[in-house]
């Protein structure tokens, strides 16, 4: 059997390992996409900003299963009906069974303008890396996850930041209100300038260099650099035309499977039915990624009958300055927060309910109490 996988991140290279893991000896090609073999993302918006040498190489993944990698190599199209993929350097690949695992890229917003940067990849993050020790005013658009680690990397470098968020607290959709002024009052009172409910109407400056920041309300805020991190969009376009149904994500079942026959999907371009969900999610989180990959694994092995549905309880982290937030569950920004250990302004650890069921946790500096949590997340209190 012949297994391709697109998209080398950590979804495909954990796929990957997953199938060798299983015994699986047939070939698994892993069109790699990226110039490098697959590494972690997480450390691009820390360490690698903020560590005074600068990185030698990517934050590698293990790489230890036996896989056929086209590097630098990328997918243009799939035809479902011939069990083929289209690559970019003229080549074609046959397949037996076909794993999607092509994440998303940022969102570009005033591209073109020197002195704006995004951060999703390597390079990416070494860009940033240099522009960051060049600054002395940063305004990062987008106040969720990746906004505010970029924020709080460029304060531990000194720099002068402003968050500029749409919404009225960073991190609001995710954490709902309460958590989210906790993080805003965390960023101010290292020195950030948060702005919520506003947007950037326009950036302006000579020579195509970014040097003001102009919001919708006319305030304008000197910057010499602008990162947007406001959002990404799965990485879908190669697969027009084929069988497989996309919708802000590539739509699978909760068995990981398309609606193309022997073809999967796993890691952030992936959107599923969750058992606690209503409708479908794509979490875009580090464990989500390396659960449903190892559920595609697994799957594309079996038959049909045999498959077994995602049951794996999302999770997520943080790091902002030295708090990590962790998250289980998938709560909504208007479920109900009780706080049951500490306190909002330090360690603590809170509980989200809808309709009298448990829908996630928070902590800060409270690991201990997510394990318990693992099995009660999804069910009445
Ligand atoms: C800066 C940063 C920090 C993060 N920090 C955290 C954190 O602290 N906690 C947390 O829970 N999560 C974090 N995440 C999220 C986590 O890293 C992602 O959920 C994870 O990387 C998703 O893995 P993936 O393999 O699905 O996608 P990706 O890692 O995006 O990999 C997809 C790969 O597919 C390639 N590709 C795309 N199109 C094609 C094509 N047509 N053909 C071939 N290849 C293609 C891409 O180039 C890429 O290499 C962070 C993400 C970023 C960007």
């Amino acid at each position: 059997m012949d297994i391709v996988i697109v998209g080398g991140g950590l979804a495909g290279s954990r796929t990957a390992q997953r199938l060798r893991r299983a015994g699986f000896d047939g070939t698994v090609t892993l069109v790699g996409g990226e110039p490098h073999a697959a590494y972690d993302r997480p450390p691009l918006s820390k360490q690698v900003l903020t560590q005074e040498d600068e990185p030698a190489e990517p934050p590698y993944l293990r790489a230890d299963a036996d896989v056929e990698l086209l590097s630098g190599v990328h997918a243009t199209a799939l035809r479902s009906s011939g069990h083929r993929v289209l690559l970019d350097d003229g080549t074609t690949l046959g397949y037996d069974r076909l794993v999607i695992a092509t994440g998303m890229r940022p969102r570009r917003l005033f591209d073109g303008r020197r002195g704006v940067h995004v951060l999703r990849t390597w390079s990416d993050g070494l860009a940033l890396r240099a522009a960051l020790r060049e600054a002395k005013r940063v305004v990062v658009i987008g106040g969720g996850v990746l906004g505010c680690e970029i924020a709080a990397s460029a304060r531990a470098l000194d720099l002068d930041v402003t968050v500029v968020e749409l919404l009225e607290q960073p991190l609001v959709t995710a954490l709902g209100p309460a958590i989210g002024s906790v993080i805003a009052d965390l960023h101010r009172s290292r020195g950030v300038d948060v702005r919520c409910s506003t947007r950037v109407a326009r950036l302006e400056g000579a020579n195509d260099r970014v040097e003001r920041v102009v919001l919708a309300d006319g305030t304008a805020l000197d910057a010499d650099l602008v990162v947007v991190a406001a959002g990404a969009i799965p990485n879908t376009e190669w697969l027009s035309g084929s069988a497989v149904r996309v919708d802000d994500g590539v739509l699978v079942d909760r068995f990981g499977a398309t609606s193309a026959i022997n073809v999967f999907a796993a890691g952030d371009v992936a959107r599923f039915p969750h058992p606690w969900a209503q409708g479908t999610v794509r979490p875009e989180h580090w464990q989500t990624a390396g659960d449903t990959a190892a559920l595609v694994a697994r799957n594309v092995l079996a038959e049909p009958a045999d498959r077994v549905p995602l049951t794996a309880v999302p999770y997520f982290w943080t790091d902002q300055y030295q708090s990590k937030f962790q998250v289980i569950g998938l709560p909504s920004a208007d479920d109900e927060l009780t706080v049951l250990d500490g306190a909002l302004d330090g360690r603590f650890a809170g509980h989200y309910t809808r309709d009298g069921v448990l829908t996630g946790l928070v902590t800060v500096g409270m690991p201990a109490v997510i394990a318990p949590y693992r099995k009660r997340v999804g069910t009445p209190l």
